[in-house]
């Protein structure tokens, strides 16, 4: 008695082919920047650069190394603009900024608390 055990791997169509109400092929070219976990991300992204430019774009980067840069962009860009609709990525930069000020105050406090704490023990108080 023969068993055959067929191993059927189903996958969800990625989040470019859902947007775009295309059937996904296996071999789909973008399934692997835009998975279909990602569809609320691209969502953004299709908002803001449109389906048909965020596929100009993906072929136009020649390696996979590089389709994977570009596609995690796409998808930061497309977040960043959903966040900030009326900056985009310069609030997210000024936002980090503001962050990093912040950070080097505090910085410089604990230093000048650590001089005092030095100088107290070379004077043994
Ligand atoms: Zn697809």
């Amino acid at each position: 008695m023969d068993v055959q055990i067929i191993n059927v791997v189903i996958r969800e169509p990625c989040a470019l082919c859902t947007t775009t109400n295309k059937t996904c092929s296996q071999n789909c070219e973008f399934a692997p920047y835009f998975p279909a976990e990602k569809k609320l991300e691209y969502k953004n992204a299709h908002e803001l650069f449109g389906t048909p430019s965020i596929m100009k774009m993906m072929r136009f980067a020649p390696t996979t190394e590089e389709k994977c840069m570009l596609a995690s962009s796409i998808l930061t860009e497309g977040k960043v603009w959903k966040d900030y609709p009326a900056k985009g990525g310069f609030e997210t930069i000024r936002k980090l900024k503001w962050e990093i000020l912040q950070r080097k105050f505090y910085l410089n406090k604990l230093k000048e608390k650590m001089k005092v704490v030095e100088e107290e023990t070379k004077l043994g108080l």
